[in-house]
């Protein structure tokens, strides 16, 4: 079965001012106009979500790096997927590891938050992984299947097929370390065999799963030209124009 490969560009806390993120994509709209086959996902700051008037008309979608499960009320610093929505945002990252290390955002949680996204019809882009220590101790399969039954508890199978899982192997995001494409393709078939566990085949087959974690030019070619690997959840690289417009080819050229 045939997956459109999805490359993310989580810009975390960079180019938060619509000035700077405008500059970058502007130069990355004339490097990426003729692709086809890829999808494009910029996720910059909240700050920055204005961009999605730069990117009208274009090949690239907006994205934001996370939510909170409610529409309105108090709640003091958060954001309404409804506002997300508003503003012309399509996807939505969730559970991101930084989410869940130094924010102490838990499978519970990304579950409630995952299920309003699909209510609203925001993307989501959903990270799970593994620590340096689990994939150390041969745990890295058992934080995966945990990390699969929480976050995606009592999801039917239509609403499974709409997410893209991102596999960010904690140890590889930010560190310049990267998996190898057959460390990383291994995780993500075992996910497909969760999914075809819980799920069936044909789920199995559709979810497309990304890979994250020091995706660089001249890396990404080789990681997603592997079977199981759709795409990618870029940090770092996809700052630039020219480094992250590079990436984007690599997908196509990967088909
Ligand atoms: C990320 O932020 O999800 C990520 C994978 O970052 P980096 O590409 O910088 O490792």
């Amino acid at each position: 079965m045939r997956r459109i490969p999805i490359i993310g560009g989580n810009w975390k806390m960079h180019r938060g001012t619509p000035e700077d993120a405008k500059e970058m994509l502007e130069e990355f709209i004339q490097l990426v106009k003729d692709i086809e086959n890829v999808e494009i996902v910029i996720v910059p700051p909240y700050t920055a979500l204005s961009v999605v008037n730069v990117v009208k008309n274009t090949n690239i979608k907006i994205g934001a790096q996370n939510m909170y499960y409610e529409d309105k009320g108090a709640f003091t610093g958060e954001i309404s997927p409804r506002f997300l929505k508003a503003l012309g945002c399509e996807y939505v990252i969730l559970g991101h590891s930084e989410r869940r290390d130094i924010f102490k955002e838990d499978d519970d949680l990304i579950n409630k938050k995952l299920k309003k996204a699909l209510l609203m019809e925001l993307n989501p882009i959903v990270c799970i992984g593994e620590h340096l220590e689990e994939r150390e101790a041969g745990k890295t399969k058992d934080v995966i299947r945990t990390q699969i039954e929480g976050t995606f508890k009592d999801l039917t199978k239509e609403q499974m097929i709409k997410i893209v899982i991102a596999y960010e192997p904690i140890w590889a995001i930010g560190t310049g370390k990267t998996a190898t494409p057959d460390q990383a393709d291994e995780v993500h078939q075992y996910i497909r065999d969760l999914l075809n566990e819980k799920y069936d085949n044909e789920t199995a087959e559709l979810v497309r799963i990304q890979y994250g974690g020091s995706v660089k030019p001249t890396n990404a070619l080789e990681l997603f030209q592997k079977s199981n690997i759709d795409g990618g959840l870029v940090g770092g690289a996809s700052l630039n124009a020219d480094s992250f417009s590079e990436i984007i080819k690599a997908a196509e050229n990967s088909n």
